[in-house]
């Protein structure tokens, strides 16, 4: 009998425990057919971490009016940039959807109406970080929009409804950047390692804050100086690390990897909630 309820406990509790929360630096669109520094990160991130019954993604690059969640079986894979070799539009990540998990999602936020999608899929903000890290796209992906109509607070309070789904063996991967300015790119520097002044300002002060759990500045970035301000002149890239933050419990531990400029206006910074 013991033996048989002890099989059982394994079986039913392959997470056992509570999944790790990730935010991921993406950059430019070639990490994802690339290896490097950053691409290497992102792999070693899920190291050591259960295998995922699923990842619920949500891309700096997926803002619609109203909250969607992908919910088709077979989400395609989106070339949604312009200007790059073909070899990167030949990439296809084709992860299975996981539609009880849309739903599961839409009944889990109360806050506000979560509706069901079938046209999107799985865009580079997504796909371009997670085929580093689960290269045989065996693990389900689903995608969660984000908003345009909702302030930093909106996001953040959202973002606390999707906290159960960790202990479901769900992996949230937050996709953007902290600090992203795409006017202001020294576009003859692009791959070194460089950062403005305020760029290398702003990376500082969000990092800290971050690991240091003071969240009520970041969902209140664009009073926090010039240097945010340039740093975060539009919100999409920088929700999805409010997302990750206001999905960490008070006893979690919060790390910091890829922690490094490029371009001058863009960090690859990245941030690893997790359990002690
Ligand atoms: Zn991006």
């Amino acid at each position: 009998m013991e033996s048989l309820s002890n099989n059982k406990l394994t079986a039913s509790s392959g997470h056992a425990g509570r999944m790790p929360v990730l935010f991921l630096g993406h950059g430019n669109p070639m990490n994802a057919i690339e290896e490097n520094e950053f691409t290497e990160g992102w792999s070693k991130s899920v190291m050591g971490v259960p295998v995922p019954d699923a990842i619920l993604c949500i891309s700096a690059h997926w803002e619609t009016g109203g909250t969607y969640v992908t919910a088709m079986e077979k989400p395609k894979t989106i070339h949604d940039f312009g200007g790059f070799p073909e070899e990167l539009y030949r990439v296809v990540y084709p992860a299975p959807g996981k539609p009880e998990l849309a739903d599961e999602v839409r009944r889990l936020v109360s806050g506000s109406m979560v509706r069901p999608d079938e046209k999107w899929g799985l865009d580079h903000g997504c796909w371009s970080v997670i085929r580093h890290m689960y290269p045989k796209a065996d693990i389900p992906v689903v995608q969660f929009s984000l908003d345009y109509h909702g302030n930093a607070r909106y996001h953040y309070d959202l973002a606390k409804e999707l906290a159960p789904l960790r202990d479901r063996g769900i992996l949230i991967v937050g996709s953007g950047n902290i600090v992203h300015n795409l006017m202001k790119v020294a576009w003859h520097r692009l791959n070194e390692e460089f950062a403005f002044d305020w760029a290398a300002e702003a990376n500082e002060k969000i990092k800290s804050l971050a690991l240091a759990g003071d969240h009520e500045p970041l969902i209140n970035y664009r009073s926090q100086g010039k240097s945010m301000e340039l740093a975060v002149p539009t919100p999409d890239h920088f929700l999805p690390l409010l997302y990750v933050l206001a999905l960490k419990h008070e006893n979690e531990r919060i790390s910091v990897f890829n922690d490094k400029p490029v371009a001058g206006s863009l960090t690859m910074t990245c941030f690893k909630i997790e359990q002690d």
